[in-house]
């Protein structure tokens, strides 16, 4: 009922002004988080906004702040800012300050980008005029107030966006240095797709207050990316990739693949690699100048480049248009890392595809991302290079099956103790070394210190993951139960 009500731009309490800014974006209908956030965030509160990739968060916050830097109508002091906004990446910085010229068409608004790679020059004469909005990555940041070139006095809003990866180890020590140089009375907004208690927690020194607003937490892969796992091993692993690119290719020409690799080194031989068997790919990643790393982008943005092969740089905030493929060459180390690069397809609900290669030696990492995102993903089915130790590996029920029938072997040992040892065995189950087989009775292996050994073992075998699998904790507990029953009949 709510949502039918805040179903138009109009209905969120934004001004004439920002309506024409919306038009000018052409968007016709808020989303969800846009639904969500701009009436709070105009009504003054902090916030703490989690809403899946691609669903427009970018506006959510940036239209309620333009309207209140509108209103309230103040002059940005001489190297000071009014509203600051926080990214991990200089290209998320960039495409953001490019949101907001869109957005601020015909507005008199003054924006300063402010990120690494690039002369500092250009950057310092903006901000010593001061500016409405200044869109930065923290170590651009922080260098130039250093330098004293800014100064954090006038800042009314700040926003970290992508806030779980502005709040890891990588950048909390940055983002708490400028806390502490921000005014204390000011609005705070802090939006990701994957935000947990334990960011919340982090960022308690940072908004006052928050709001929460959560669109559909419980799943935070969009619907509409189809998602699929190739099981494969590493030597084979090309091969899959010329196959499924040049089957895209001949069926749809135009269509647009970001490649992930783990590593800088990785990205570059992968995008020589498929430049060479004919396939028009470009690489993006650290090592690469910004002008360079830009032009890649931009390239791939303008579809004169169909692959582009990235590192993680990529993975975060980055929106290009029809961009349908998302191929995890390698899988990432972190789960969340996996939503924020599949999130790269299927955004402002368009169709997507993410295909992920998982090797043996990377189904744990397999495992901690279905863990992640709660949902299964399915095998592709068309690969010719299908590893079924791969997708043994991966799979938790073969797992725990086998960690059941280990319990069970050894329960089986413990219950065959005596008998063994009255064979002549040398060793009692818990690897003391036995004096005598005669001095070792029955007695010393009473049912009573096996029971104590099974309840053990029964107790470990219900803890931790095991629970979880509820079909595999079955099978565990029918094992141990038999193995128990068998014992007592003894
Ligand atoms: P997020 O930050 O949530 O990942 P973005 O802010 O980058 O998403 O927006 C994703 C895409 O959706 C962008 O291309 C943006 O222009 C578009 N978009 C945002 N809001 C709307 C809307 N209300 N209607 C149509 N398209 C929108
Ligand atoms: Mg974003």
């Amino acid at each position: 009922m709510e949502n039918k009500e805040k179903s138009t731009f109009k209905n969120l309490g934004l001004s004439e002004k920002i309506l024409r800014a919306v038009e000018n974006a052409g968007y016709e209908k808020p989303s969800p988080i846009q639904q969500m956030a701009i009436p709070s965030i105009l009504k003054g509160r902090d916030i703490f906004g989690c809403a899946q990739t691609g669903t427009g968060k970018t506006a959510a916050f940036a239209l309620p702040i333009m309207q209140m830097l509108d209103e309230r109508g103040n002059y940005p002091q001489p190297m000071q800012f009014r509203a600051l906004i926080l990214t991990p990446t200089r290209e998320l910085a960039e495409q953001i300050a490019s949101n907001i010229s869109v957005f601020g068409k015909g507005m008199d608004f003054s924006i300063c980008k402010a990120y690494g790679g690039v002369s500092l020059n250009p950057q310092i004469k903006i901000l010593a005029n001061g500016v409405d909005i200044l869109v930065a990555t923290p170590g651009r940041l922080l260098d130039l107030f250093a330098q004293k070139k800014l100064n954090f006095g006038g800042v009314e809003y700040l926003v970290l966006d992508e806030a779980d990866r502005m709040l890891d180890m990588g950048f909390i020590k940055d983002i708490k240095k400028i806390c502490t140089a921000l005014p204390k009375e000011r609005q705070s907004m802090l939006f990701s797709a994957t935000l947990s208690t334990e960011i919340e927690s982090l960022a308690k020194g940072i908004v006052r207050n928050p709001e929460r607003i959560s669109v559909s937490p419980d799943k935070p892969t969009v619907e509409k990316i189809s998602q699929k796992i190739a099981y494969i091993e590493l030597e084979n692993k090309f091969a899959l990739l010329e196959k499924m690119m040049k089957a895209r290719i001949s069926k749809q020409d135009d269509s647009l693949a970001l490649i992930f690799c783990r590593t800088k080194h990785g990205a570059n031989k992968l995008a020589k690699r498929l430049c060479r068997i004919g396939l028009n790919a470009d690489a993006i990643h650290g090592n690469k100048s910004q002008s360079a790393r830009q032009n890649a982008l931009n390239r791939f943005k303008r579809r004169e480049t169909r692959i582009l092969v990235a590192t993680d740089i990529a993975a975060r905030g980055i929106d290009v248009k029809d961009m349908s493929l998302v191929v995890n060459f390698d899988l990432p180390e972190e789960a969340e890392t996996y939503v924020h690069r599949i999130g790269r397809t299927a955004r402002a609900e368009a169709d997507g595809e993410a295909i992920s290669f998982c090797t043996t030696d990377d189904a744990h990492l397999l495992r901690a991302i279905i863990k992640f995102i709660k949902k299964e993903i399915a095998t592709l089915v068309d690969n010719p290079y299908h590893s079924d130790s791969a997708e043994k590996a991966s799979n938790l029920k073969t797992i725990l099956s086998n960690k059941a029938q280990s319990v069970a072997k050894k329960i089986t040992q413990i219950a065959d103790a005596p008998a063994r040892r009255k064979n002549g065995g040398k060793t009692d189950f818990s690897g003391r070394r036995e004096k005598s087989t005669k001095t070792n009775s029955r007695k010393k292996f009473s049912e009573k210190k096996i029971g104590g050994v099974l309840k053990q073992k029964m107790k470990r075998a219900s803890s931790k993951d095991f629970q979880k699998t509820h079909g595999a904790k079955k099978s565990i507990w029918s094992a141990l139960k038999n193995k128990a029953g068998k014992f007592k009949k003894r």
